[in-house]
């Protein structure tokens, strides 16, 4: 089975959109990493466009204060202003969805964590220590984890780590090795590259691929100013930062 994962989506529709037709054709079913909505202008709409999939996902920082399970104190000022308007915004539907995910869980030997698997729903893994910290949290080979919107991956041979950058012209295979990978983000990447990121995952071959799409990020960004989101969150899409 060939898998899409996906993270952060983060409410923006068009980089969604660019995702699935970019990949259309080379997945069975989507794993979606949480933080579906958050920061962007189309909160059930990215939630009705995963749900018209085969798909499993989990829920994020942003589902949760999105859903008023975390106090919005604990945000930014303007990721709070954004978690604000999503909550006015949410449907009853799209709510009672976010509402039964789970943060972490195990399938098909892998482990998938929104942030990572010693902490769900917090935890940015962005260095080798917090990486090989984490290894001693998941006992299969593979854990995928999102969250900090940076496409990347941790490997583990003989007691040492290294971080990788992602290769895009190449698929690798995560065999012999621990990892931790992050897909990046569908919308809002935050490694300088304002593509919307995401990966495939062949179940039966076990190998990995990286890939960056480019969307219209003015599309976006007009629906967002329509909504008067902080200006901040929309420029920093075509930063990719
Ligand atoms: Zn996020």
């Amino acid at each position: 089975m060939r898998i899409l994962v996906i993270s952060d989506i983060h409410a923006n529709l068009t980089a969604f959109e660019a995702v699935l037709a970019d990949a259309r054709g080379e997945w069975d079913e989507i794993w979606c990493l949480g933080d579906v909505i958050g920061y962007g202008p189309d909160p059930n709409e990215c939630v009705d466009l995963l749900r018209s999939h085969p798909h499993t996902c989990l829920r994020g920082n942003h589902d949760l204060a999105g859903l008023g399970e975390i106090d919005v104190k604990t945000f930014n000022p303007a990721a709070r202003r954004a978690i604000e308007w999503t909550q006015a915004e949410i449907s009853d539907e799209s709510r009672r969805y976010l509402e039964g995910l789970p943060s972490r869980m195990t399938i098909e030997g892998y482990t998938i964590a929104h942030a990572s698997p010693r902490l769900p729903v917090w935890e940015y893994v962005l260095d080798e220590h917090t990486a090989r910290e984490n290894l001693k949290h998941f006992d299969t080979d593979c854990c995928l984890v999102g969250h900090t919107h940076v496409a990347l991956i941790f490997a583990s041979t003989n007691g040492t780590i290294q971080m990788l950058a992602p290769n895009y012209k190449a698929p690798v295979r995560l065999v012999e090795t621990r990892t931790i990978v992050n897909p990046g983000s569908v919308g809002q990447p935050r490694d300088h590259d304002p593509r919307a990121a995401y990966g495939l995952l062949d179940l039966e071959t076990a190998s990995w691929q990286h890939r960056r799409v480019p969307y219209d990020i003015a599309a976006t960004q007009q629906r967002m100013a329509a909504h008067r989101l902080p200006p901040g969150l929309i420029s920093r899409l075509q930063y990719g930062q």
